[in-house]
C-alpha cells in the first residue's frame, strides 16, 4: 500500500531516484508537497509567445531533421552524435526546438504527431526556439482539446528534472494513493467546507481549473492556521488552569510614593492599561499580557508602576531587554525615577524602598556577584537585565512579576525560561513598540491579551523626515549644516551606520541588516557599493568643516560594556553633540535632548527597523528631525523610504514592511533560514481564514485539551514547535 511515508522510488522508480537527487524529495509525502510555483493554461497560440516566456503549448510536428555533430573537447567515443531539430507549429508560427541527441525522441517526434511542448521561448536570427525543450506526445486521433482546456502545474525547473517527471510521478502517485493524513477533522472540513487533504493536494497538483486550485488553497491556508491556532488554543487551556498568588500594592507603599512624586501626569490610555493590570495581578490566575504601544508613548512608566506593586505585594519583578544599552539605560531611568525610593536598606533611603539591581553578560565579576545576591534574597525587588537573566545560576527569593521589554527580539521559550524562575507562576507583561496588526498578534501572541497604547504623551513634538540622495553633495552639505544648526541651539544628533568598520565582525547585540536588493534570479540589482561604517563616517565627520570643533564619539555592539556605558551616559548628560552609531540605540533609548538623526545607506534598514529609529528624535519638547541618506535609487527601497518619509503612522509602517518581508518573519524568526516559515497562509489577508481557524481550534480544545481523540493534529502541532524551538536555538 501507497502511503506519505512510501519511499518515491518504490512507486515511480527512475523517476524517483532523479527526484530524490536532484530535489531531495525521498518520500511520497515529499512529493505531495513539492508545490508547482505556477500554473500554465494552453490559451496562447505560437504567435502571441515572446522571448523569454516559459511557455507550453499545444502543436504540430510539421518537420524533423537530423545532424551529425562533433564537439571539441571530448573524447573521440562521445564526441559524435547526431542532433536533432524539430520544427512544429499550430499554424500561428513556426518553432524549433533542438535535441543535441536524437535516440529517444526521434522515433516519437515524427511529422504529424501532435504534443505538448514546453520550454522557453527564444529567437535565433528571425527564427524563433524553445530551449530546454520538454514535451509529451498526445495520442493519434486527439484534437489537443482535452490537453488545451487543463490547467498544467509548472514546477522548478531543475537540470535532470523535466516538468513531466513531476507530472507522470504525481500522476502514478495520486493512482495508488487512498488517503492521506488530515489534521482537520472531517466534521471541522464539512462545516468550513473545505476539501479534504487529499482532495485539496489533487486540487494542487492535478487541477483541471482555476476554481481547484482556490479551492485547495484555501483549504491550505486555513490548515495552516488551524494548526497555530491549536497550538496557540493549548498554551491558553494550560496557562489558565495555572494558580498562582494575586498581587495587589499595598496602602501607603512603594507605588502609593512613587505616583505622589511622579514629575507628570499619566495619559488616559497609561491610566486604563494600568487599572488592567492591577486587575489581572490580583488575581490567582497568572496574567498574560501584551502591551503595545508606539514608539515613545510611555510604556516604561507603567511597567515600572507595575512591578512596583509586586514589590508592594511582597515580590520580586524581573525587567528583560534585548541589549545591553537598553538594560543599562532602562537601570539608570528607573532608578532615577525612584529616587531614594531605589535605596531600601540603605542609609538615607526611604524605609518603603527597595533596591534596583542590574544584570548583564558583560559586567565585572563582582557586581555580577552583588546583583545575583540582592536577586536570590530578594533585597532587590526589581532585577533588570539583559539574556543573562535567563541563566540558571540566576535565582529569586519570590518573582512575581515578569516584564519583557521590546519582545520581538525574543522567541516565547525566553519568556518561559524566565517564568519558571518562579515559586509559582509570575504574571507576565510583554511590551513591545513594533505595532502589530490584529491577525498578526493573534498568530504570534495569541497565548496573550493585548492592550494598546494610541496615544503619545502631550508636548510630543512631530517628527519630519526626508529621503536626502547622497550622490548629490549640497544635500548632503545641507544634511551636516542642519546637525550642526540642531547642535548650536543646544541639541544633539545622532547618526546611525550599517557597519562597524575596520577588521569587524558582527557584534553580538547588532542586528543584522538587510541585504543587497537582488531579482527574481538572485542577481543584484545595482553595483555592489560600500557601506557607512561607524568608523569612516566618525572620520568623515571630523573633517566637515560645518561639524568643526562638535563632540562626536562613535558607540556599537563590539566595544567593551563599559565603554558602551560610559559613552551612553555623557550622551544623555549632554556631554557629547554627535552620536556615530549602529543600531544598538534602535530600541527603547531615551535622551529627550536629541532631535536630529541622520540614517546612512538607510535603504539597508527594514522599515520598522526605520521607524523604531527615528523614535529615538522627537522625544521632548523640540521637534524631530530624521534625514534618510541613500545612494539607491532601486525598488524596493525606494517605496520603503518613501513611505517612512511619508508617514508617522506605526500601524501603517508595520503593514508595509510586512508585505516587503518575507511571511516567516512574523512570527518572530527574523533571520529564520527558511525554517519556521508559512507556506500557505497570509497572515496580513487572511483575516478570515485565521478567525475561523481561531474559532474551531479553541472549540476543539475545550472539548479535548491533550488532543487525545485528534492525534494527526497533536503531532502536526509537536512538529511546528519543534520548528519554532530550533528556529530559536539557531537564533540563539
Ligand atoms: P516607550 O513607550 O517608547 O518605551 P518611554 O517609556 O521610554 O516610551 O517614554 C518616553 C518618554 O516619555 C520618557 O522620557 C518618559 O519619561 C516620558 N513620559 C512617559 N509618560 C509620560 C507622560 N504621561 N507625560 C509626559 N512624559 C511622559
Ligand atoms: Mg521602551
Amino acid at each position: 500500500m501507497v502511503t506519505e511515508d512510501t519511499r518515491l522510488k518504490s512507486v515511480v522508480s527512475k523517476a524517483g531516484e532523479k527526484l530524490e537527487k536532484a530535489r531531495g524529495l525521498r518520500t511520497v509525502g515529499d512529493l505531495l508537497r513539492y508545490w508547482p510555483r505556477r500554473y500554465t493554461s494552453f490559451d496562447a497560440n505560437l504567435g502571441e509567445l515572446h522571448e523569454g516566456q516559459y511557455a507550453v503549448v499545444v502543436a504540430d510536428v510539421k518537420q524533423a531533421v537530423t545532424k551529425e555533430i562533433r564537439r571539441r573537447n571530448l573524447p573521440a567515443h562521445k564526441a559524435k552524435s547526431t542532433m536533432l531539430t524539430v520544427t512544429i507549429t499550430d499554424g500561428t508560427r513556426d518553432m524549433e526546438v533542438t535535441f543535441f541527441k536524437h535516440w529517444g525522441h526521434i522515433d516519437r517526434l515524427v511529422p504529424g504527431a501532435r504534443g505538448i511542448f514546453a520550454g522557453q521561448v527564444g529567437k535565433y536570427g528571425r527564427k524563433w526556439q524553445l530551449t530546454h525543450p520538454d514535451y509529451q506526445i498526445l495520442p493519434p486521433d486527439s484534437d489537443g482539446l482535452d490537453a488545451r482546456r487543463k490547467l498544467l502545474p509548472i514546477y522548478l525547473q531543475t537540470k535532470g528534472v523535466q516538468n513531466w517527471t513531476v507530472v507522470d510521478s504525481l500522476n502514478l502517485v495520486f493512482d495508488q494513493l487512498d488517503e492521506v493524513r488530515d489534521v482537520v477533522p472531517p466534521e471541522v472540513a464539512r462545516a468550513r467546507r473545505l476539501p479534504s487533504r487529499l482532495a485539496a493536494l489533487r486540487g494542487i497538483h492535478q487541477p483541471q481549473r482555476w476554481a481547484d486550485v482556490e479551492a485547495a488553497r484555501e483549504r491550505l491556508r486555513y490548515e495552516e492556521a488551524f494548526i497555530l491556532q491549536t497550538a496557540l488554543a493549548q498554551r491558553r487551556h494550560r496557562q489558565s488552569l495555572e494558580k498562582t498568588q494575586g498581587r495587589m500594592p499595598r496602602e501607603g507603599g512603594l507605588l502609593a510614593a512613587f505616583d505622589e512624586r511622579l514629575p507628570f501626569e499619566l495619559t488616559t490610555g497609561q491610566v486604563e492599561v494600568g487599572e488592567t493590570l492591577a486587575r489581572e495581578m490580583a488575581r490567582d490566575t497568572p496574567m498574560h499580557r501584551l502591551l503595545q504601544g508606539e514608539v515613545g508613548s510611555g510604556k516604561t512608566v507603567i511597567a515600572l508602576r507595575a512591578m512596583l506593586a509586586a514589590v508592594d505585594a511582597g515580590g520580586q519583578a524581573a525587567l528583560l531587554a534585548p541589549t545591553e544599552v537598553l538594560a543599562a539605560q532602562h537601570y539608570r531611568s528607573i532608578t532615577a525615577m525612584l529616587g531614594d525610593l531605589a535605596e531600601g536598606g540603605l542609609l538615607g533611603g526611604s524605609d518603603i524602598g527597595t533596591r534596583v539591581a542590574l544584570l548583564t553578560g558583560s559586567q565585572s565579576t563582582a557586581s555580577r556577584k552583588q546583583a545575583l545576591l540582592d536577586a536570590a534574597s530578594g533585597d532587590a525587588g526589581i532585577v533588570i537585565g539583559t539574556h543573562a537573566l535567563i541563566q540558571d545560576n540566576v535565582q529569586f527569593f519570590d518573582l512575581a512579576l515578569v516584564v519583557v521589554d521590546e519582545q520581538h527580539r525574543f522567541g516565547v521559550e525566553q519568556r518561559d525560561a524566565l517564568r519558571e524562575k518562579g515559586k509559582q507562576p509570575p504574571h507576565v507583561l510583554v511590551m513591545t513598540a513594533t505595532p502589530i496588526p490584529r491577525t498578526v498578534a493573534m498568530t504570534v501572541f495569541g497565548d496573550m491579551e493585548t492592550s494598546t497604547l494610541r496615544e503619545l504623551p502631550r508636548g510630543r513634538s512631530p517628527i519630519a523626515t526626508h529621503v536626502v540622495p547622497s550622490d548629490k553633495p549640497h544635500w548632503m552639505d545641507r544634511t551636516w549644516q542642519r546637525v550642526a544648526e540642531e547642535v548650536r541651539a543646544g541639541r544633539q544628533a545622532y547618526v546611525v551606520c550599517p557597519r562597524i568598520g575596520g577588521d569587524e565582525k558582527a557584534g553580538a547585540d547588532e542586528e543584522p541588516f538587510l541585504p543587497p536588493e537582488v531579482d527574481e534570479d538572485g542577481n543584484p540589482v545595482e553595483a555592489p557599493r560600500e557601506m557607512a561604517s561607524v568608523y569612516a563616517v566618525e572620520e568623515q565627520l571630523r573633517e566637515t568643516p560645518a561639524l568643526a570643533g562638535l563632540r562626536i564619539e562613535v558607540l556599537h555592539g563590539r566595544m567593551a560594556p563599559e565603554d558602551k556605558d560610559a559613552v551612553m551616559a555623557r550622551f544623555t548628560r549632554g556631554e557629547v553633540d554627535v552620536l556615530v552609531s549602529t543600531t544598538v540605540i534602535e530600541v527603547g533609548v531615551d535622551v529627550p535632548n536629541a532631535t536630529v538623526m541622520v540614517v546612512m545607506d538607510a535603504d539597508r534598514f527594514g522599515v520598522s527597523q526605520l521607524h523604531q529609529l527615528r523614535g529615538r528624535v522627537g522625544r521632548g519638547q523640540y521637534p524631530g528631525l530624521c534625514l534618510l541618506v541613500t545612494g539607491s535609487d532601486a525598488e524596493p527601497a525606494v517605496t520603503r523610504l518613501n513611505a517612512v518619509a511619508g508617514t508617522n503612522d506605526g500601524f501603517e509602517l508595520a503593514r508595509v514592511d510586512l508585505e516587503q518581508r518575507r511571511e516567516g518573519d512574523v512570527l518572530g524568526a527574523r533571520q529564520s533560514g527558511g525554517r519556521n516559515q508559512l507556506e500557505w497562509l497570509r497572515v496580513l489577508n487572511d483575516e478570515k481564514v485565521i478567525d475561523a481557524a481561531r474559532e474551531d481550534a479553541v472549540a476543539l480544545v475545550a472539548d479535548d485539551p491533550e488532543l487525545t481523540q485528534h492525534p494527526e493534529l497533536a503531532a502536526a502541532v509537536a512538529e511546528r514547535l519543534d520548528e519554532e524551538q530550533a528556529a530559536f536555538l539557531e537564533r540563539g
